[in-house]
């Protein structure tokens, strides 16, 4: 033995010496110390972040269609083509005696077309 005591690096492995500075130092430096910890959050919050890409994509999908008036109504494979997915929403309300699913301030509720009888949805935008 030299005398050296050294410790791995939890970001990077790099040998670290703990003869000067703090005998507790888990990491080379303050930058492997924070990317350590960004890499711990982004980890946690992944999930999070998938399924709120999802959320806004909806979102996005029904502002489009919508544009700028205030009702619009299409067909359920139209809407999947578009690429919204019906398994994520925000929030649901009952409106006008229908489940209205949301997606933020943009939802749909399934009606029956008047004219073809085909069930489609009736998309709104709701004051928050
Ligand atoms: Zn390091």
């Amino acid at each position: 033995m030299d005398g050296k005591e050294t410790r791995k690096c939890r970001h990077c492995g790099t040998e670290i010496s703990l003869n000067k500075g703090r005998r507790d130092r888990l990491f080379c430096d303050e930058i492997c110390k924070n990317r350590y910890h960004n890499d711990i959050y982004f980890e946690k919050n992944s999930e999070f972040r998938r399924i709120n890409r999802i959320l806004k994509k909806n979102r996005d999908i029904l502002k489009f269609i919508m544009g700028s008036g205030n009702y619009f109504r299409i067909s359920h494979e139209r809407l999947k083509e578009a690429g919204f997915d019906f398994d994520y929403y925000t929030h649901s309300r009952n409106y006008e005696d229908s489940d209205c699913f949301f997606c933020y301030e943009y939802g749909y509720l399934k009606e029956l077309n008047p004219y073809t009888k085909n069930e489609s949805y009736g998309i709104v935008k709701c004051k928050l």
